[in-house]
């Protein structure tokens, strides 16, 4: 993945110790990944109506700004942040009763020193449960889907009046909630970590803290999926049939060697969060769901920001799912109305169906790439010689869930993969195809059909 942390350590004399290699001249379309039956099922159990009662019970706190009470008594009144975490914190305990203690519920707390938006010593907390992979070399791979459970009105210092946050952001919070319900009844080879953080409002200090506690850990985070904003704000403008997601191309972890790097290949466009949003456009087409990912090359919104940017600074490979159409009189308001327009982040601006359809997507993203191998753990392309083919070669994909590999292609212009050739269970291949018209990568697949994200080649001299 161009511009991941160890770029230029990875362009190594790398020997050619392949003893197989696949010679591929016809090209072909991709195959469409197949949808995986118990996947499919479990994606039908995602319930508006639990989505619902959890939205209408976040937003029943009256507040969840970050330096709202969370004393004792606050939290028995169900009032503030505090009670908003102990609630979080209860429903995950609930699934994991569901399901014979599978999840480890855990909390991540530290002491935020006064800032330009937090004016004194604060604790913040993110709520997270643990779906531990059920191989012990995969488990150590980590998918990840997070929300931000505090809330804002008007006035980011306001602790007192009512910030519902229904749909920013109790829908990503709610669709943690449930990819966490509905996924924990499987099982997958891989981890997966259902996050909601706090201190987004006041500048992404709950994302920050777990992301850099990640990478401290030395955690192989391979995703992360931010929800936030993906209430389906019911205005006229709507599109309830995608959701749009946001990946970062040049990546923010990006040394001065990597953006060289960048620049001399033309590596722009595929940053590991780009992959992961191409992975997230095929699994909406695999399990044809009703919400269709949008995708955005871009880190954000214009000159906005969001939770997946403190992983990605980290190094890791995160995007960010947010509604079509955003209605900004609904988001960071005081609950009032003025001149017949009413203001406020109310529940009953967020339309359920679409959170649960956003959650499915969610959740399908999820299941597959915590079904899935490890990518290869290298790729490179040679260029030793000056040829009009290409050849590929890698190291095999860790944790031994691959069964073969695939080679995928696209032309410089296209957004996704358009093709896609099996190189069986070899580790080398050589198309007839110019390395100079085309992007290349290399996915690991398991018997099932489950593909790893894809991994772009480095050269080779
Ligand atoms: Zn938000």
């Amino acid at each position: 993945m161009i511009g991941s942390r160890s770029f230029l350590g990875r362009i190594v004399q790398f020997g050619i110790l392949a003893a197989l290699s696949a010679v591929a001249c016809a090209q072909r379309t991709t195959a469409p990944t197949p949808a995986d039956p118990q996947i499919a099922a479990a994606l039908k159990q995602v319930s508006a109506s639990r989505i619902q009662q959890t939205i209408e019970k976040l937003v029943s706190f009256q507040t969840r700004s970050t330096i709202s009470a969370q004393d004792p008594a606050s939290i028995a009144a169900g009032h503030g942040i505090g009670a908003a975490r102990e609630w979080i914190e209860s429903e995950f305990e609930s699934y994991s009763r569901d399901c014979g203690g599978c999840l480890e519920v855990k909390t991540d707390s530290f002491i935020q020193q006064p800032a330009e938006r937090i004016p004194q010593p604060t604790e913040i907390t993110n709520v997270y449960a643990v779906l531990k992979g059920t191989d012990p070399e995969n488990a150590k791979r980590i998918v990840l889907v997070t929300g931000h459970y505090d809330s804002r009105n008007s006035d980011t210092l306001n602790t007192t009046d009512p910030a519902p946050g229904a749909n920013d952001d109790g829908s990503g919070t709610a669709v943690s909630l449930e990819c966490a319900r509905v996924l924990s009844k499987l099982k997958f080879p891989a981890t997966i970590i259902f996050l909601t953080v706090a201190g987004e409002e006041q500048g992404l200090y709950g994302s920050r803290h777990f992301a850099q506690m990640a990478k401290s850990e030395g955690r192989d985070i391979e995703a992360v999926l931010n929800n936030d904003i993906v209430g389906g704000d019911r205005n006229p403008q709507q599109d309830t049939s995608v959701v749009r997601v946001f990946s970062e191309g040049v990546p923010l972890a990006a040394t001065d060697a990597d953006l060289r790097m960048i620049r001399n290949l033309g590596g722009e466009n595929d940053s590991s969060s780009r992959e992961l949003a191409r992975y997230i456009a095929e699994t909406g087409q695999a399990y044809d769901l009703a919400v269709k990912p949008m995708l955005v090359f871009r880190l954000d919104r214009y000159l906005r920001g969001g939770d997946h940017s403190a992983f990605n600074r980290e190094g890791y490979a995160a995007v960010r799912f947010t509604e079509f159409r955003e209605d900004f009189h609904h988001q960071h308001q005081n609950v009032r109305t003025e001149n017949g327009v009413e203001y406020g982040d109310l529940a009953r601006f967020v339309n359920f169906d679409y959170i649960a359809n956003v959650a499915r997507l969610n959740a399908a993203t999820l299941a597959s790439l915590a079904s899935a191998p490890a990518p290869p753990a290298s790729v490179h392309l040679l260029t030793k010689e000056l040829q009009n083919d290409s050849t590929l070669t890698w190291a095999p994909s860790p944790g031994g869930l691959a069964t073969s590999y695939e080679v995928v292609w696209r032309a410089t212009t296209s957004p996704e993969w358009e093709h896609a050739q099996s190189a069986g269970n070899a580790t080398s291949i050589t198309l007839d195809k110019s390395k100079d018209n085309v992007i290349f990568a290399v996915r690991a697949v398991d018997n099932h059909g489950h593909r790893s994200l894809a991994l772009t080649p480095l050269p080779e001299r």
